[in-house]
């Protein structure tokens, strides 16, 4: 850990003897997961597994389980993409060696998978052996005008379990090679992404559970592992009781939090937020620094609300709040067990997190 030796390591090890915060990594590859533990993350708060979707090969049978026409060529598709998953996994795991990885299931705004213009569109046909046109019509019939708010997360679980199946396989096969083979502890979370209802957390539950059960009947093992889900739209923060009645976890997206909240694209506000900041409308860029106002305020609620109904519930952060230090301040006095950043930024939040300690205890 050359980046953390000296009067720099130090300074880092006084810190973690006072927080009592967990510092964990949002990773997405093998390399996020290494960075992440040379800089001292205790687990992987979010792998955002759709990342695994866009590289070389894999975009092509990622494309074609999208556009699928039904079920038996979706899961021919998701045959093809299932060793690869399974591959990324072993390596997470093997690099985590027995810290906590929290894996969220997929989470695709379509429109990112989808190939675009006509050079694409022709390249992903002749790819994929489909007729033009048909590439052409699907492409266009799943085609939203905000997907952001639109057909993603768990609402893609529910309309084709065989993904997440695929995806829960891919965890637990992995598990079960690295706890058997390579003789390390494994304890996947799975994360279910954009819960807004019970029922929806209630049935990919039940489908995490079943698969979860096949695979470890299959390999003749126990793996522990737990389900949960990530609190990132007010509906969820509101209902947090009824949520945790299946959640095990709360992670909050405060990304998606923040843009529900306000009403406001997480992808284009920088446009008109200077002149708020300027004009005093508002402090500061609700998306770099928590609003602990109205989105803390949601916050706290799904955090009391989700402790009365579980009282060992979990609770994380992994939106980009998670590596800012007023946040983290934040997230402190609400009492979440660990935040949740980009690896670069885990030092830092190292840091805030043992100053919020300090200051809740002068408190
Ligand atoms: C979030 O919404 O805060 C989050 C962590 O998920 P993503 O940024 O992938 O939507
Ligand atoms: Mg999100």
């Amino acid at each position: 850990q050359p980046e953390l030796s000296g009067d720099f390591g130090i300074l880092m090890g006084w810190a973690d003897s006072i927080r009592q915060m967990e510092v964990r990594a949002n990773a997405d590859t093998p390399t996020d997961c290494r960075t992440a533990r040379d800089f001292g993350a205790e687990g992987v708060g979010l792998c955002r597994t759709e990342h695994m979707f866009f590289e070389g090969e894999r975009i092509v049978a990622v494309r074609e389980m999208i556009m699928a026409d039904n079920e038996r060529e979706r899961r021919a598709a998701l045959a093809k993409i299932l060793p690869m998953q399974r591959q990324d996994f072993i390596e997470i795991f093997e690099i985590m060696d027995g810290l906590p990885v929290t894996i969220r299931l997929l989470d695709p705004p379509l429109h990112e998978f989808l190939p675009h213009g006509e050079a694409e569109l022709a390249e992903f046909a002749e790819a994929s052996n489909m007729p033009l046109d048909i590439v052409r019509s699907r492409a266009g019939k799943l085609n939203e005008n905000n997907p952001m708010l639109g057909h993603r997360g768990c609402r893609l679980g529910i309309s084709y379990p065989e993904i997440y199946e695929m995806q829960v396989r891919a965890i637990f096969e992995a598990a079960a090679h690295v706890s058997k083979e390579l003789d390390k502890s494994v304890e996947p979370e799975v994360m279910i992404p954009l819960i807004a209802v019970k029922r929806e957390i209630e049935i990919l539950k039940e489908l995490v559970d079943r698969v979860a059960q096949e695979v470890m009947d299959a390999e003749k093992t126990e793996i522990k592992y737990l389900v949960g889900t990530m609190i990132e739209l007010p509906r969820a923060a509101l209902r947090a009781s009824e949520i945790a009645e299946e959640a095990e976890f709360f992670s909050f997206g405060t990304n998606d939090l923040t843009q529900t909240t306000y009403g406001l694209s997480r992808d284009d506000a920088g446009s008109f937020l200077g002149t708020y900041e300027h004009r005093g409308i508002i402090e500061q860029d609700p998306f770099i620094s928590l609003d602990d106002e109205g989105v803390g305020e949601l916050v706290s609620i799904a955090t009391e609300r989700g402790q009365a109904q579980r009282p060992d519930i979990k609770l994380g952060i992994c939106g980009e709040h998670g590596g800012d230090p007023s946040s983290i301040h934040f997230c402190q006095k609400v009492g979440l067990d660990y935040v949740s950043c980009s690896p670069y930024r885990v030092p830092i939040a190292r840091l805030a997190a043992a100053q919020a300690a300090l200051t809740a205890k002068r408190q």
